[in-house]
C-alpha cells in the first residue's frame, strides 16, 4: 500500500504506488457519481420490461401527474425541480405504486433516476399518523445510505411527520428506546442486529423493502446471507424492490433469489465507439520526449478541456509537476484522495476551473465530462501482461455515439509500444494517425 503524506500546501507525497488504482472500489466509485451527479444520464436505448403477469396491461406515464400522488409529495417533486419521469421512471413508477403492490427487479445505469424512483415509493406508501418503521431500504455503505436519505428528505419536504432514520455502525441508540420513524435506511448488518438481537425494528409491519445497489453489495462479504435473512422475516404483503446499476449472472441470481414474482425493468447502457474521435499518436524517445510532445500539442489546441491519463500514479504526479513548473493550470486525480475530495476536483474541472485533469485509471470508468473534446494517453492502458487493455482504452476515450460530440484523442508512444497501438487499431478497426507534433495543422 502506498503511503501518503500531506505537505503544509495540502499537495501530497506519494510513494511506492505503481499497482494502486486497479483496485476499484465499487461502493466508493458509486458514492462518487452520486456525488458528482446533478442530473439524469439520458439513454437512447428502449427500456425492456418483463412483466410477472405478461397478460395484464401495461401502463406507462408521460407526467408525475398521472400517478395521482399525494399533493405533497407532487410539491417535493416538482421542488427538486423535476418536470417529468425519466426514462426508466416512465414504467417503473406505475408498477411501484399500483394497487394492490407489485414487486420489481430493476436495472439501469447510474444516474437514470432509479433513486428518486423508489423514494418516491417510500413515501408515497408511509402512513406519517403511525409511528413506527414501514419502509426499509437497505444500502452497501453508510455513505450510500446517507446520500438515500437525503433524497428522502428533499422530496418529503412537505410530507410532514415523515421521518428518517439510519441504521448504521456507530447509530446508537439507548436500550429500551422505541424507534418512531417510518423510514429506515441502513447496511445489512446492522439492520439485521436492530430486527432480530435489539428488537427495534419490528420486519412484520414493514410494507416496502428495498434493496438499493444490489451489485455493490453483493461484492462485500456477507450482505447477502444478511439481506436474505431480513427478507425472510418480511411479510408476504410487503413490496419488495431491488435495484442495479449492472446486471451480471450474479447480481441476477441473487435478485431472483431475494424477489419473489419480480416485473422486471431494464435499460441497456449506450454503447460506447470510437466513431466520432480523430485518433493520433506522436511517437517519443522516452517520458521527457511525450512531455515535450505533449506541450505541443497543448499549445496548438487550446480548445476546450483535456484528460490526461497515466497509467501509475507516479506518473501522474511527475506530470502534474512538469505542468504546473511551466505555467499550467492543472489538477490531479488519483486513488489517494478521498471520494470528497476527488468529487471535488471533477466539480472544480466540471466548472471549467482548471482546463486540463491530469488521472489515472480512477476516473475513466462511469464519470462523464461532456465538455471534454480532448483525450491524452500519455501511457497507453496495459494490463499485468503487458498487453493492450482494450476496454479502458475504450472508457477513456470512447463517446456514446448518439450524443457524441467529435473528439480527440492523442497517444503518446515510446518507440517499444508501437506495436501495442497497432493491437489497439486493429482490435477497433480504426484508423490511429501519426502526427508530427512540431507540425499541428493536421489536426485541423
Ligand atoms: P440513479 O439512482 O439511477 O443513480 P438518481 O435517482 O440518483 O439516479 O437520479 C440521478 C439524478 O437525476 C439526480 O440528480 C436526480 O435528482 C435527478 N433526477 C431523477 N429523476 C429525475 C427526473 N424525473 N427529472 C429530473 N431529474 C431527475
Amino acid at each position: 500500500r502506498s503511503t501518503t503524506v500531506p505537505n503544509i500546501d495540502g499537495s501530497l507525497n506519494t510513494e511506492d504506488d505503481d499497482d494502486e488504482d486497479d483496485v476499484v472500489d465499487l461502493a466508493a466509485n458509486s458514492l462518487l457519481n452520486k456525488l458528482i451527479r446533478q442530473s439524469l444520464v439520458e439513454s437512447s436505448h428502449r427500456v425492456e420490461v418483463l412483466q410477472k403477469d405478461p397478460s395484464s396491461p401495461l401502463y406507462s406515464v408521460k407526467t408525475f401527474e398521472e400517478l395521482r400522488l399525494k399533493e405533497e409529495l407532487l410539491k417535493g417533486i416538482y421542488a427538486m425541480g423535476f418536470n417529468r419521469p425519466s426514462k426508466i421512471q416512465e414504467m417503473a413508477l406505475p408498477m411501484m405504486l399500483a394497487h394492490p403492490p407489485q414487486n420489481l427487479i430493476a436495472q439501469s445505469q447510474s444516474g437514470t433516476g432509479k433513486t428518486a424512483a423508489f423514494v418516491l415509493a417510500m413515501l408515497s406508501r408511509v402512513n406519517a399518523l403511525e409511528l413506527f418503521p414501514q419502509c426499509l431500504c437497505l444500502a452497501p455503505t453508510y455513505e450510500l445510505a446517507l446520500q438515500t436519505g437525503r433524497v428522502v428528505e428533499r422530496m418529503g419536504k412537505f410530507c410532514v411527520d415523515v421521518e428518517v432514520m439510519y441504521a448504521i455502525r456507530g447509530n446508537r441508540i439507548p436500550r429500551g428506546t422505541e424507534v418512531t420513524k417510518q423510514i429506515i435506511i441502513g447496511t445489512p448488518g446492522t439492520v439485521l442486529d436492530w430486527c432480530f438481537k435489539r428488537k427495534l425494528i419490528d420486519l412484520t409491519k414493514i410494507r416496502v423493502f428495498v434493496l438499493d445497489e444490489a451489485d455493490v453489495m453483493i461484492d462485500t462479504q456477507g450482505f447477502s446471507d444478511q439481506s436474505i435473512r431480513i427478507q425472510r422475516a418480511l411479510p408476504s404483503e410487503c413490496q419488495m424492490l431491488l435495484f442495479s446499476a449492472t446486471f451480471e449472472d450474479s447480481v441476477w441470481q441473487f435478485a431472483e433469489r431475494i424477489i419473489p414474482d419480480p416485473n422486471v425493468i431494464k435499460l441497456r447502457k449506450e454503447e460506447l465507439t470510437l466513431n466520432n474521435i480523430r485518433q493520433y499518436y506522436v511517437l517519443c524517445e522516452n517520458r521527457k520526449d511525450k512531455y515535450q510532445a505533449l506541450c505541443n500539442i497543448y499549445g496548438g489546441i487550446t480548445i476546450g478541456q483535456a484528460i490526461i491519463f497515466c497509467q501509475t500514479r507516479r506518473n501522474a504526479k511527475w506530470l502534474t509537476v512538469e505542468m504546473m513548473q511551466d505555467g499550467h493550470q492543472v489538477s490531479l486525480l488519483s486513488g489517494e484522495l478521498t471520494v470528497e475530495q476527488r468529487a471535488s476536483i471533477i466539480q472544480r474541472f466540471r466548472d471549467g476551473k482548471e482546463k486540463v485533469l491530469i488521472t489515472t485509471n480512477v476516473c475513466a470508468r462511469g464519470i462523464d465530462v461532456k465538455q471534454v473534446t480532448i483525450v491524452v494517453n500519455f501511457d497507453l492502458p496495459v494490463n499485468q501482461s503487458e498487453e493492450p487493455d482494450y476496454e479502458t482504452y475504450l472508457h477513456r476515450i470512447g463517446r456514446t455515439g448518439r450524443f457524441g460530440k467529435k473528439g480527440l484523442a492523442f497517444n503518446m508512444i515510446e518507440v517499444d509500444k508501437l506495436p501495442l497501438l497497432m493491437k489497439i487499431q486493429d482490435h477497433f478497426n480504426s484508423n490511429i494517425k501519426q502526427l508530427d507534433p512540431e507540425d499541428m495543422d493536421e489536426i485541423e
